[in-house]
């Protein structure tokens, strides 16, 4: 079914999900702050803004609010991280999907309503670890 995605921030987790799901045929607005970041994306993503979201009116203006899903990928500034996922939750999206930085982070993104948080290196390194265990067992 196709969907429209929003991504906040182009760093290699964001950038990762928007190849994909072009790739996949989704439609996908992406943002980010860094011109040059966004710039990587512009024959990539559906739409490429440049733009701070952490200023409403920005989010506003996008019509965030008429996203099917917004993906909050900005991981090290764990404010800004906090107050988009808020902001996004606010204007009624029905699914946010937000990157955490570390456990404290995962669990505020979770109360003020993140519908799905991630934490790829965590996420990534457990996969690898169950898929050493079970390939072992098969070995056996
Ligand atoms: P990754 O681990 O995914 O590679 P990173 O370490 O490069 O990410 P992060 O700090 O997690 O960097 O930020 C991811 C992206 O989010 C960056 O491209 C950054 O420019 C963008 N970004 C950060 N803050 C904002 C903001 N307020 N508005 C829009 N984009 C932002």
């Amino acid at each position: 079914m196709k969907q429209n995605y929003a991504i906040i921030g182009l760093g290699r987790f964001g950038g990762s999900i928007c190849q994909t799901l072009v790739d996949s045929g989704q439609e996908v607005l992406a943002i980010d702050n860094n011109e040059e970041r966004a710039n990587e994306y512009m024959n990539v993503a559906t739409h490429v803004v440049v733009g701070n979201a952490q200023d409403e009116m920005t989010l506003r203006s996008l019509g965030i609010r008429n996203f099917d899903q917004v993906i909050v990928a900005i991981g090290e500034d764990i404010q800004a991280s906090i107050l988009v996922t808020l902001m996004v939750k606010e204007m009624g999206v029905p699914s946010i999907l937000a990157k955490a930085q570390n456990e404290y982070h995962a669990r505020v993104l979770e109360k003020i309503g993140a519908d799905r948080v991630v934490h790829p290196e965590r996420d990534m390194g457990a996969r690898i670890a169950h898929q050493m265990v079970s390939s072992n067992i098969l070995d056996y």
